[in-house]
């Protein structure tokens, strides 16, 4: 990858083949994937993401992301026998993609022998996304776009799943790419307590909200590409046909362009907000967390995000 026959920085043994153009150095791919696997490891230590006694819920998709972290959390679960793995796959309903992606990550569940849990939209809400979809759009009114209600289901249906299997951590397989999209969606959202509130290691703010955690916050998405790639991980790269609607998918575009021009830039903005969070936390309304009146789920409102678009989608 652009490196012309140049000797790895790392063991200085090696043929390169990867440039990393934020650090300015070339790696072989072995020296490569112990970047990839030394960066999770700092990342769970800085965060103190784990303790040894976890039940950790992963959160897997199909996608490389996901695939990725299961396979290094497995690796690094092996050394501490007292932690334990459970992957929980999500089924929205999105017909021609989703079956795969969950055939996908069954598959690599049973190679790795990690036991994997599937739960449904249909079985949780009564619907598919897909049905969600078909009715929002015979709703004029409605702006929201298929992923607004993917994301905010999905988040609910993770932590149902996960308190089933008595994990009390979900990890997810966010990036850095992620997470940096997230911090501009949120600031074109005009939601400044958002970009405070989604930070690697979610806060304990009820006992039955699991505490989520990013073990892969500071790594760019092109490079779990390129693990799961030099991995042989096989994983769903076809993308989820509602995803070119979605904002996050315009930040993501230029987001890549700066980055292209100005290497270092993602991580210049994930640092940025690391420096300031605690500021933006004290302009956030602290409110506490209580029961949805209708689901009894945790929820800062009265009813529940999940419970109003539910109400929305079957009025
Ligand atoms: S792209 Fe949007 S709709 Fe598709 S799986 Fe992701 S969040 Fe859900
Ligand atoms: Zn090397
Ligand atoms: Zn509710």
């Amino acid at each position: 990858m652009g490196t012309d026959r140049k000797v790895c920085s790392r063991c200085r043994r090696c043929e390169s083949f990867f440039y990393r153009p934020y650090s300015g150095e070339v790696l072989c791919k072995k020296c490569f994937l112990g970047t990839i696997e030394g960066k999770v490891r700092a990342t769970i230590g800085k965060y103190k993401m784990f303790s040894f006694k976890d039940r950790i819920a992963v959160a897997v998709s199909g996608g490389k992301d996901s695939l990725s972290l299961l396979q290094i959390l497995s690796k690094i679960e092996k050394k501490h026998s007292t932690a334990s793995l459970v992957a929980i796959i999500v089924d929205e309903g999105i017909r021609g993609y989703r079956d795969e992606a969950i055939e996908i990550a069954t598959n690599a569940c049973k190679k790795l022998d990690i036991e994997h849990q599937v739960t449904y939209f249909k079985k949780l809400y009564g619907v598919t996304l897909e049905e969600i979809v078909e009715r929002m759009r015979q709703t004029p009114k409605t702006r929201l776009s298929p992923c607004a209600y993917c994301g905010v289901l999905r988040r609910r249906a993770l932590n149902v799943a996960a308190l089933k299997v008595g994990a009390n951590k979900i990890a997810t397989g966010h990036t850095l790419d992620d997470e940096t999209q997230t911090i501009l969606l949120n600031i074109f959202h005009g939601d400044v307590p958002g970009i405070a509130r989604e930070k690697p290691v979610t806060e304990v703010v009820h006992p039955r909200l699991v505490q989520r955690v990013k073990p892969f916050c500071e790594i760019p998405e092109r490079e779990t590409a390129l693990y799961a790639y030099v991995k042989k991980i096989k994983f769903q790269s076809v993308p989820c046909p509602y995803s070119s609607e979605a904002l996050r998918n315009d930040m993501r575009l230029m987001l890549n362009r700066v980055e292209e021009k100005h290497p270092g830039t993602k991580f210049t903005v994930f640092r940025s907000i690391e420096k300031i969070r605690s500021a933006l936390e004290v302009c956030g309304k602290k409110e506490g967390f209580k029961e949805c009146r209708e689901c009894g789920e945790p929820a800062s409102l009265d009813l529940c995000k999940t419970c109003q678009m539910l109400k929305q989608v079957n009025s």
